[in-house]
């Protein structure tokens, strides 16, 4: 059996942190489930800019692009000199260079974890390459200009393509889960923009008469997610407006800290926390790795699926597990969550908890992502899903 090839970067701020813990996590999973990995590790952000004069090496893209499925820590992006002295969002990048056109956010309270939100489970589907990110909507340079000294103009791109192919990620999902989704715009006042993203989410929810369609305002979904988070399922929107609901949806939870998340494109995968670098907690041992080694289960799914390997699939389960029985008890979660462990002793939890998993039970968002009828037949042996799935609309109990 070949091994599971997979770039390593850790990043900025309290990334090299979280990242040796998901490292350490995914280790143990591979030894318990039996199969070996082939981990390059390579450097980005501040390490890389001083070493290769740039926060984003072209080899390391390129390294990237051929392994096909990479773990990346949050970078300090905000924090970078400008592009002209090497200053490149890695992420961005990324998303870009290897198509990862959905980023898949899952946001779900966990019984024993303090939350704003008394109970949701939902899962955002955030078109990734676009939008109203000026880094990487044009073909070469930014798209954001200063028209005179304390005037600027910053544009949104949005296509048909991307926007359909966001749509078609959301219902796939919501076939496997509670089979709702809501697609999120501000189509009031971006008419064109958003209504080519309407447009194609009507499309595709036309093929889809079994799921319930609706759409929402952005200034209402953020109300909306706060007052009543249960009535969400699916939610699928543009790129920035994703990117500010997750953080929000991820916070009512439970915190940052579990926001795990995919970004997802049809030949690669990037696993990446929700949240930034974190620089304000960063040396101190005391970062939540929770929401990047929930990711990286998610990207095991990814790759479980991509070439039908059940060991991966079952490894993406125990780390969920794992995760999940950390998250019961103070003694083994971290701090932002109400605990009382650092990094390393929930990492150490962890990595105990995950011989114990049976098979089967936790399985994230991308399992039911893109069905086939050969993966329906073989997800359709794991019992009892867990993580923003499929049947579950209850948060997980160990029952
Ligand atoms: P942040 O997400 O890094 O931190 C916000 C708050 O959440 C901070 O109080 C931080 O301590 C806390 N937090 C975040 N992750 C945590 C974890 N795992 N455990 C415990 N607490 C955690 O946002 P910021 O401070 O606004 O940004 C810092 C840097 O990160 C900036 O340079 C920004 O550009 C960058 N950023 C990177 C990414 C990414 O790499 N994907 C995403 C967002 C922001």
């Amino acid at each position: 059996m070949s091994s599971v090839s997979i770039a390593v970067l850790p990043g900025d701020g309290i990334g090299p942190e979280i990242t040796a813990a998901a490292v350490r996590v995914l280790r143990r999973a591979a030894d318990v489930y039996g199969f070996a990995l082939d981990l390059r590790e390579a450097e980005i952000g501040f390490a890389a800019l001083e070493t290769s004069g740039t926060t984003c090496p072209d080899g390391v893209v390129e390294m990237a692009r051929e392994v096909g499925a990479v773990i990346l820590g949050p970078v300090s992006h905000n924090e970078y000199p400008p592009r002209t002295e090497g200053g490149i969002n890695p992420s961005g990048t990324l998303r870009t260079a290897l198509d990862l056109y959905a980023n898949i956010r899952p946001a779900r309270t966990h019984p024993a974890v303090p939350s704003v939100a008394a109970e949701m489970d939902l899962v955002i589907v955030r078109e990734n390459t676009e939008g109203f990110y000026a880094d990487r909507n044009m073909p070469s340079g930014p798209a954001e200009f200063l028209v005179v000294p304390g005037v600027g103009i910053a544009m949104r791109k949005i296509t048909a393509l991307a926007s359909q192919r966001v749509a078609r990620v959301a219902f796939e999902l919501a076939a496997g889960r509670r089979r709702q989704v809501v697609a999120v715009h501000k189509a009031n006042v971006m008419r064109l923009t958003d209504g080519i993203f309407l447009g194609e989410m009507r499309r595709i929810a036309a093929a889809h008469p079994d799921i319930a369609y609706s759409e929402m305002l952005v200034d209402a979904a953020t109300a909306h997610l706060i007052r009543t988070p249960a009535r969400f399922d699916v939610i699928a929107t543009t790129n920035m407006f994703g990117d500010i609901l997750s953080d929000e949806a991820a916070e009512l939870a439970g915190g940052l800290g579990l926001g795990a998340s995919l970004n997802a494109g049809d030949e690669h995968a990037m696993a990446q926390a929700q949240h930034g670098s974190a620089p304000d907690i960063a040396g101190r041992g005391i970062a939540n790795p929770a929401s990047l080694m929930l990711s990286v289960a998610m990207l095991l799914g990814w790759l479980a699926r991509r070439h039908g390997r059940d060991e991966l699939a079952e490894a993406a389960a125990a780390i969920g597990n794992a995760v999940d029985q950390a998250l019961t008890r103070p003694a083994t979660r971290t701090a932002d969550l109400g605990g009382r462990a650092g990094t390393e002793s929930m990492t150490d939890a962890v990595v105990a908890a995950i011989a114990e998993q049976g098979h089967g039970r936790w399985i994230p968002t991308v399992y039911v992502w893109r069905r086939t009828k050969f993966a329906s037949w073989r997800f359709a042996r794991l019992p009892a899903p867990a993580w923003a799935t499929a049947t579950r609309t209850k948060p997980w109990t160990s029952s």
